[in-house]
């Protein structure tokens, strides 16, 4: 067992905060989270959690707050071009009997709402607006500093901060950048009441693969009167600048493309099928433009008294919808290696290591 006292998560996304309570209510940590956005908030869309994820949000008790959020519809189609579907499977029926657990497809916003309030509930205080600068290690202790001049110190600190994470580059591995993955997505979330065509309400996982991309819709909320689609597809880097304005300039093009355009990319969807999807696409105002990055997995994810989980440690494409789910898995590994684990700090970093890379 490690004695850790203190412990500071930067970053207040699904890592950062399940983090802090699990760590609070599994070994009686002190937590405190640091989180670099004024309010809360996420990239917006839904996710898709698997039952590893679900089950291990039950354990933080957390499972009645989200299954009445969350959409449980567990029949996923995969479509060709045409009406005919080529593959039909109730995904979340075979989940269920193996692992005792469904899927869910939940919104961002709510997985924040629901383990923000719970960390709340616990005590834990989560501290927005704050930027690092600095983190520094001694023997005993590390101790961070922010933009504001404000320091705190604790016995371990958690990159939670994604997959820009400062925590990685200021201090565990500075020299690593994240990847483009060469993929990115168009996304948006349209409440169901806006549709043209009543054959998308159907409650499935619903997924076309056009001429150069996937074409996903599924509802995202347990009444199904939201629905997440996205259109997920290869997409050279604009120029030679990797930059955040180039990426912005570039994914406003290519979502006006997508809806000048939208017939020559679904031209070959036809049938009751591919005019719901038109009208999807049609009938939404807002559609989000997000470039995927990866880590490569030689990223180092820890030192002495510091460690990286969830995208800021491995970071990874999201077709298969994993992403929370991996997050939640580092927080528990964690959690039982200082509560049970080594007596020293880099024997359970070692060991957290040597079970989550593979
Ligand atoms: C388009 C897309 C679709 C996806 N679909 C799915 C899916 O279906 N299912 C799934 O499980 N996963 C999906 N993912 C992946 C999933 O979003 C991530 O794996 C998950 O959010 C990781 O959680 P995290 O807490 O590690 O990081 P994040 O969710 O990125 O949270 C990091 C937090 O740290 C904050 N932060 C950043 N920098 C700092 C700093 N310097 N100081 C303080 N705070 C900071 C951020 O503001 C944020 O609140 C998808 C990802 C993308 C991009």
């Amino acid at each position: 067992m490690t004695m850790i006292k203190k412990a500071i998560m930067i970053g207040a996304g699904p890592a950062g905060l399940a983090a802090a309570l699990r760590l609070k209510k599994a070994s009686g940590i002190d937590c405190t989270i640091y989180e670099i956005r004024k309010k809360p908030a996420t990239i917006g869309g839904a996710v898709n959690i698997p039952p590893n994820g679900v089950r291990l949000f039950n354990e933080l008790g957390l499972y009645d707050a989200l299954n009445t959020r969350a959409s449980s519809a567990s029949v996923m189609t995969i479509a060709p071009t045409d009406k005919t579907p080529l593959f039909e499977y109730d995904i979340g029926e075979a989940c269920k009997n193996t692992t005792g657990f469904g899927v869910w497809r939940v919104l961002r916003a709510d997985i924040i709402e629901v383990l923000l309030a719970a960390v709340q509930h616990e005590g834990i205080p989560v501290v927005f607006g704050k930027t690092l600068t600095e983190v520094l290690e001694a023997p005993e202790t590390v101790k961070i500093t922010f933009d504001d001049g404000t320091v705190d110190s604790a016995g371990i600190l958690l990159g939670c901060d994604g997959i820009h994470s400062s925590v990685r580059k200021l201090h565990v591995d500075p020299v690593i950048e994240p990847e483009y993955s060469g993929v990115s997505n168009m996304f948006a979330i349209l409440p169901t009441i806006a549709l043209v065509a009543p054959s998308t309400t159907k409650p499935a996982i619903q997924m076309t693969f056009i001429s150069d991309g996937l074409f996903s819709v599924v509802p995202c909320t347990a009444s199904g009167d939201q629905l997440y689609w996205v259109y997920s597809r290869r997409i050279e880097i604009p120029g030679d600048e990797d930059s955040r304005d180039g990426w912005e300039a570039f994914g406003q093009k290519a979502i006006q493309e997508l809806k000048t355009g939208m017939f020559d990319a679904l031209k070959d969807v036809t049938g009751q099928w591919g005019d719901a999807i038109r009208g999807l696409i049609s009938a939404t105002d807002t559609i989000k433009f997000y470039p995927i990055y990866k880590m490569s997995p030689s990223c180092r994810w820890s030192t002495g008294r510091c460690i990286l989980l969830g995208d800021a440690a491995h970071a990874m494409q999201p077709h298969l919808g994993q992403g929370t789910s991996m997050a939640l898995e580092d927080v528990f590994l964690l959690s039982r290696l200082l509560e049970s684990g080594p007596a020293q700090l880099d024997e359970s970093f070692r060991r957290y290591e040597e079970l989550r890379r593979p």
